[in-house]
């Protein structure tokens, strides 16, 4: 089967704040249709493409639909690893797309119509469970990559460090990684947000304001495993569905003409340009393929089966529509066109 599953660019433009309003900053992000997107500032003026550009009037279920996490939750019921992640400076409406909005007080559940990316999966994957003959086995684990240091979100108490390892048959794995079964949307949800607190800020349960405050600093990655407990016969198939909440990627700085990303020494970074190095090398010609460094970061070696050929990739790049966002913005949208070229074979 040579059927070739690109790793899939869609764009979300969030809509102006109140406060961008307020303060009267232009708009300089135009939808076209048909996935095409116009930037046009004083001396910028570009147009690039997408599988799908949501715009400032799409609905949460519009994204979930038409961006194609709908296919890629079924892909991952039939035994595939599947990686959505969402990408962008701080504040473009990352966790948003994946969540919803958080914030508004922890007893509050959020508007049905607003749910995220994540809560629209789980619904999907446990209608799926009750309905079909085979039984499928829901569990989620919950890691965040803090300063290149793999922390899980699960455990109790102060976080710790975990060590990542290789094994020919796993993998790279979480070594000690908890992980929790769960059969209801109320369950997964609330896993979701009584994470304990990040180091530094104080020993008590965060709330899910102060979790997306801390996500421009780390890497979230939320993974479900599915397993069908199937009817005797069958092999019984594990599929993955794993999202990825990235962190802030305004500190990635390109240098020049070459569009390499650069190294900053700034550790909380690290792992975001090693994940744009490893995507601009798979989007070279399969027969041109170099090395693919994913050894070079924690995320590029827990999302490598993803992203380097057995699995299926959703990247969603968001952007603000805002003039003060502009170069941010751009950086994005060059980010996300690398991505569009990168092929796999699941
Ligand atoms: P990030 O996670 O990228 O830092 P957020 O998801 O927290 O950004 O979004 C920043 C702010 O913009 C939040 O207040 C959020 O509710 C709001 N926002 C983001 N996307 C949208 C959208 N599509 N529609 C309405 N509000 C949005
Ligand atoms: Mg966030």
């Amino acid at each position: 089967d040579t059927s070739v599953s690109p790793c899939t660019p869609t764009l979300r433009v969030r809509p102006l704040t109140c406060t961008e309003t307020r303060r009267g900053d232009q708009q300089v992000v135009h939808s076209l249709g048909d996935g095409a997107v116009h930037v046009s500032a004083a001396r910028h003026d570009a147009t690039f493409g997408f599988s799908a550009v949501f715009d400032a009037g799409a609905s949460q279920e519009a994204v979930f639909e038409g961006s194609g996490m709908r296919q890629l939750v079924e892909l991952a019921m039939d035994g595939f690893s599947c990686t959505v992640f969402a990408f962008g400076q701080t504040g473009s409406g990352k966790t948003y797309t994946l969540m919803g909005p958080l914030g508004q007080g922890d007893t509050q559940p959020a508007s049905p119509a607003l749910l995220g990316l994540m809560q629209r999966s789980f619904t999907c994957l446990l209608e799926q469970s009750q309905s079909r003959a085979s039984d499928l086995a829901l569990s989620a684990s919950y890691l965040e990559i803090y300063n290149e240091q793999v922390r899980d979100l699960l455990s109790p108490g102060p976080p710790c460090a975990l060590p990542l390892r290789w094994s020919k048959s796993r993998g790279f794995y979480v070594e000690n990684q908890l992980s929790v079964e769960f059969e209801s949307l109320e369950a997964i949800v609330s896993l979701l947000l009584q994470v304990p607190p990040p180091a530094g800020s104080q020993r008590r349960r965060t709330s899910a304001h102060a979790l997306n405050r801390h996500s421009s600093r780390s890497h979230a990655l939320l993974t479900v495993h599915i397993r069908s407990r199937a009817a005797s016969a069958c092999p019984s198939k594990q599929g993955t569905l794993c999202f990825v909440d990235l962190a802030g990627s305004e500190r990635v700085k390109e240098t020049g003409s070459s569009g390499e990303l650069s190294v900053e020494a700034n550790s909380i970074n690290r792992s975001l340009l090693a994940l744009g190095h490893c995507i601009s090398l798979l989007a070279k010609p399969r027969g041109k393929r170099t090395h693919i460094p994913y050894r070079d970061s924690k995320l590029t070696r827990l999302l490598a089966r993803s992203l380097g050929g057995s699995g299926i990739t959703l990247m969603v790049a968001c952007i603000s529509p805002s003039s003060r966002c502009l170069s941010e913005t751009l950086s994005t949208l060059h980010y996300a066109s690398r991505a569009r070229r990168v092929t796999t074979r699941p």
